[in-house]
């Protein structure tokens, strides 16, 4: 069954096709860990195609965001180019985008300020987002920063005027919340004109893939098969992962979640419907699900992983793609910036 943003995905795809100009991408991923297979097919996929169709794309590396869960962030500038390093490897073309980290823009939080002004407490605690990343977080005490971020995502989106968002579902919330404050400002300040569009996430088709235990994949709970691992690494995990009793193979993700997401991932990376790869195995059992999905998934990776160990021995030109990122966003920002100040009357 099909979500109504599953559905609003669909018709987006066709608008984009007909006219990728009208479209500006804002997407981002904190510097915490190295991208995962969720990522990949839930919005980095995503990123590579819409760019290819002539979108034009920010894409963000949240390094302020890396405290909302954590108390320190270490060895954050590594991570950082880890990041821009995955990027890249996946093929986001930094001449045709802009890759920046939050750090280098602090207007960004200045926009924040305004924002936060047009949301409720209550709105804020309400998110069920949120609230899910404060019950799997490893701190004791809930920050201000992690209450709030969402609205720091606003800041992110709207500061460059982007309106569409290619996420997973678990952003769904937060892009709501971007809307509401793009319409809130618009009305209280706007005179008439929009200063902001209202963003729509687009879903890919696995906006929520799961890991080797069958919840969601994620970095923070050692489920994850992440694009620069080994090939026996990878190997290891896939055999390790969750299945269930029964033998016979389907796709049926609602009741038989484990199975059907090993499915997807091969069905996503031999790019064939899920019911077909289950048909193929039928009672061949999970042992010989795990080797297609290995197969499938490193040979689908090779030439994302070699691509990734030639850019990494050259540390200086990572650098030199956020240098020319930063600014580019920089000067954008100040634009918007300047723009917000105006509306919202002699606010300086
Ligand atoms: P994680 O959520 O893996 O611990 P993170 O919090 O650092 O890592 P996010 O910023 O939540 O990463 O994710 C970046 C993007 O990837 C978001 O658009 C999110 O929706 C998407 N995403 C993350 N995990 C998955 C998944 N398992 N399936 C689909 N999309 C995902
Ligand atoms: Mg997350």
């Amino acid at each position: 069954e099909m979500s109504a943003a599953q559905s609003r995905s669909a018709v987006l795809e066709e608008q984009i096709a007909e006219n990728p100009g009208r479209f500006r991408v804002l997407t981002g991923d904190r510097p915490t860990g190295r991208l995962h297979l969720g990522h990949y097919f839930g919005t980095l996929h995503n990123r590579v195609r819409l760019q290819k169709l002539g979108v034009e794309m920010f894409v963000l590396v949240a390094d302020y965001q890396v405290l909302t869960d954590r108390d320190v962030a270490d060895d954050l500038p590594w991570h950082v180019e880890e990041l821009v390093l995955d990027y890249l490897a996946i093929g986001v073309d930094p001449h045709r985008g802009t890759i920046f980290t939050h750090s280098a823009v602090p207007a960004l939080n200045q926009l924040m300020l305004p924002f936060l002004s047009l949301v409720s407490v209550a709105e804020l605690s309400r998110n069920p987002t949120v609230k899910d990343e404060i019950a799997h977080s490893r701190q004791s005490a809930v920050s201000g920063l992690m209450f709030t971020y969402p609205v720091h995502q606003a800041a992110d989106i709207l500061f460059c005027k982007s309106n569409l968002v290619p996420v997973g579902q678990d952003q769904l919330p937060h892009l709501e919340l971007t809307r509401t404050i793009a319409r809130r400002f618009n009305n209280r300040y706007g005179d008439g004109t929009a200063v902001f569009p209202q963003p729509e996430a687009l879903l890919s088709s696995a906006p929520l893939l799961l890991g080797t235990d069958g919840a969601k994949m994620s970095k923070s709970r050692g489920n994850a098969i992440t694009l620069a691992a080994s090939a026996d690494e990878t190997a290891r995990l896939i055999r390790g992962a969750r299945t269930d009793s029964e033998r016979h193979i389907t796709y049926e993700p609602a009741t038989r979640p484990e199975v059907s997401s090993l499915v997807l991932l091969a069905a996503l990376c031999q790019k064939r419907p899920p019911e077909e790869v289950a048909a193929d195995i039928g009672s061949a059992g999970a042992g010989a699900l795990k080797k297609v999905v290995i197969e499938a998934v490193n040979e689908y990776l090779a030439p994302i992983r070699s691509r990734r160990a030639e850019l990494a021995r050259d540390r200086a030109h990572l650098r030199r793609v956020l240098a020319e990122g930063n600014e580019r966003a920089r000067a954008v920002a100040d634009v918007t910036l300047a723009e917000v100040r105006e509306a919202m009357g002699g606010c300086r």
